[in-house]
């Protein structure tokens, strides 16, 4: 076992890093009280090859390794967890769905503008009464002639109003259960499938999320993204490796609510002496940081156990339920950390405490990582 990052691996964390530094941090706190998705970002983070960052070359991708990912979410959501969240969902989602289960002419298709940042990635699962009981979907899709007509809605899908491609999964055989569900690209602009309300959020205000409509939307038989009756399993593995991605978010925001506390500790003073001279406030600064690397290290495994073949149903659902859970605590103690200064938005500690809590429910809640994890152990 090596667990040093290859020198590859540090210069790309370095890049990343400056990226976020120069071209999103100034513009953080002003992106998230307008609820501004920053589409003037988007050819920046397609020049850095964040858009298309695992998908091959062949497809305009970058064709980096899972670990490789991993470093690039986790620096993005260092600086700012929403920016993350979009650039997780485009790729981890939406393209990950198409370049894992379409055809070479759908992957021609849709891939290389994705990776381009000429289109933005949508993928729409959850519906307003079905999010963690997925394959209790409503949505439906009826062949007609050569086409499948869509009617139903999709519920909290990031990208749902800026998105150009839309992946969307709906019920084809409703006697059929989970092998009924079948997955469909949609592009925009598509007759019958429309933005519906847009969420005013608690946290990741600058990652659009909105409702999609379909109302007698008409798509080409070949927008059938696998075969008929395979959505839901392939949604299964999608969620798999995205997951990863969540806890790799998770790291990243848990790292920067970490540096934020710890920065501010060194400054702040109170009874003649700095507040990092406190015990109190070391020991909340000593488990963050131990807390943040036993998260790293867990997704970082399963990111090197995906990119060697293996299924890792087990592995991303550890890395997602801790990473998450420990990011809370950082946020928490980074709020703790700053006292009065942690309540107010000039600080960065309130607003990573707002964004933190989607990582705890996106892509499968706390609860359902626990109920796969047990699952995958009683199974064996
Ligand atoms: C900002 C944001 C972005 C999102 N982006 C997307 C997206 O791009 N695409 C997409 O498809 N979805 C997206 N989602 C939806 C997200 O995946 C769901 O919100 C999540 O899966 C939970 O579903 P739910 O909201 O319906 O909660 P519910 O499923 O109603 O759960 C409510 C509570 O009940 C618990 N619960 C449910 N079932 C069980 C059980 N069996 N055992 C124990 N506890 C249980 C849950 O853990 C939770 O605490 C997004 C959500 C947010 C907030």
């Amino acid at each position: 076992m090596d667990f040093r990052l290859t020198e590859d691996q540090e210069l790309l964390r370095r890049s990343v890093r400056e990226f976020a530094e120069t071209e999103i941090r100034p513009h953080v706190r002003e992106w998230d009280e307008a609820q501004h998705f920053p589409t003037e970002l988007v050819p920046k983070l397609a020049s850095l090859g964040l858009l298309g960052i695992q998908f091959s070359e062949e497809y305009g991708g970058a064709a980096m390794s899972g670990i490789e990912y991993c470093i690039c979410i986790e620096e993005l959501a260092r600086v700012d967890p929403a920016v993350a969240l979009s650039v997780a969902a485009h790729n981890g989602l939406c393209s990950a769905h198409i370049a894992m289960f379409g055809t070479d002419a759908q992957k021609r298709t849709y891939l290389a503008p994705l990776a381009r940042g000429e289109k933005i990635g949508a993928w729409g699962l959850t519906e307003s009464t079905s999010g963690s009981d997925a394959a209790g979907m409503r949505t439906t899709a009826v062949r007609a002639g050569g086409c499948w007509v869509l009617n139903g809605s999709k519920a909290f899908t990031t990208h749902g109003r800026v998105g150009d491609v839309f992946v969307a999964m709906a019920v084809t055989d409703r006697t059929a259960g989970r092998k009924g569900i079948s997955a469909f690209i949609i592009e925009k602009g598509t007759p019958g499938m429309t933005p519906g309300k847009k969420e005013d959020k608690l946290g990741m205000r600058a990652s659009d999320t909105s409702e999609v409509l379909f109302e007698s939307c008409r798509i080409p038989s070949d927008q059938l993204l696998g075969a008929e009756g395979e959505g839901f399993v392939h949604t299964m593995q999608v969620l798999d490796a995205g997951r990863i991605g969540i806890a790799a978010l998770a790291v990243g925001l848990a790292q920067g609510a970490y540096e934020a506390a710890l920065g501010y500790a060194r400054e702040r003073k109170a009874f003649g002496r700095t507040i990092s001279q406190f015990q109190a406030i070391q020991w909340k600064l000593a488990d963050n940081a131990t807390r943040i690397e036993a998260a790293r290290l867990l997704t970082y495994r399963a990111a090197y156990l995906k990119d060697r073949g293996h299924r890792t149903t087990l592995e991303s659902a550890m890395a997602k339920l801790y990473a998450s859970e420990i990011a809370v605590k950082a946020a928490d103690d980074c709020v703790q950390i700053h006292g009065g200064y942690g309540f107010v938005k000039d600080y960065p500690a309130e607003k990573f405490f707002r964004d933190v809590m989607l990582t705890t429910i996106g892509e499968g809640t706390s609860e359902i990582q626990r109920l796969v994890i047990a699952r995958q152990l009683l199974s064996r």
